[in-house]
């Protein structure tokens, strides 16, 4: 680990230089933050569960021909994954009102859109991650209108699989927010989905309960916080070996 050059260290993981060129390691923290940092705290565990779930889920799309940046996991907190370059833009798809969206058109938590709604937000901790509109990001060249609309399918593409996914274990998914990067082979370019694909990017409501199961629980303070993602994995069929022991912030940074 300490042999690794450190590229990155973001709210949520660290990123190193991968063992061949082109490839990084992504290592999960337990950390959480929200509204853009100014909440912090720890979710004991939650580095071990998104490295997991964030495998599980990007190993179903990579099955289904949506390309991505995964490669492999390699341990309870690290995956390889290809470097790519970041489309500066969080891509948000909501199926249902809640958080910003639900005060921002005077909707209540819960009430379900009239179709899958495509958000782009700029990518910019010191501006807040202002929301833009596609003139913004192909007049100011975050992407080209061609490279936005393959963003769009793909994201639309992902929350129908994922909303069936989560559907089969009795699980809503209300929004989901993905990051997309650009990957070279020789002159071609290729977009792949990139980042992580976890409770902490996912709204996540269990269908009976309509209890939330995603990082909401920190931001609101509604506790139970690891247990939820916990169960998001379970249920996904591949909480870690050994269950919740395993799940202990294991020493292997510095
Ligand atoms: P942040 O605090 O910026 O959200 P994170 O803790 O989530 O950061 O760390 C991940 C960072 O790495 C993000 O800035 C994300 O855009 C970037 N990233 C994710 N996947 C890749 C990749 N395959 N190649 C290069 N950068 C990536
Ligand atoms: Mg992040």
């Amino acid at each position: 680990m300490s042999r690794r050059r450190q590229i990155y260290e973001g709210k949520a993981k660290v990123l190193f230089e991968g063992p061949e060129p082109g490839t990084l390691v992504q290592y999960f923290k337990d950390d959480a933050s929200a509204f853009n940092d100014r909440k912090k705290g720890t979710i004991t565990g939650k580095g071990v569960l998104n490295n997991r779930i964030s495998e599980f889920i990007m190993s179903r799309l990579g099955e289904l021909g949506i390309q991505t940046h995964f490669v492999r996991r390699l341990n309870m907190r690290e995956q390889l994954v290809r470097q790519v370059e970041i489309v500066p833009l969080e891509v948000v798809v909501r199926n249902v009102a809640s958080g910003s969206f639900a005060t921002r058109f005077g909707l209540d938590e819960g009430t379900l859109l009239p179709r899958s709604i495509i958000e782009y937000y700029y990518k910019n901790d010191a501006l807040d991650d202002p929301m833009v509109s596609e003139e913004h990001v192909t007049a100011f060249g975050w992407a080209t209108a061609p490279e936005l609309d393959e963003i769009m399918a793909t994201a639309l593409r992902v929350n129908d699989f994922l909303s069936g996914l989560f559907l089969g274990i009795g699980i809503k998914l209300v929004d989901l927010t993905l990051e997309f990067g650009r990957l070279w082979d020789n002159d071609e370019m290729r977009l792949v989905v990139a980042d992580e694909i976890s409770p902490d990017n996912c709204r996540l409501w269990d269908i009976k309960t309509g209890e939330k199961m995603d990082k909401d629980r920190f931001r609101q303070d509604l506790g139970q916080v690891e247990e939820a993602y916990q169960e998001v994995a379970r249920r996904l069929g591949i909480l870690p070996e050994g269950g919740p022991a395993d799940v202990k912030a294991p020493k292997t940074v510095q």
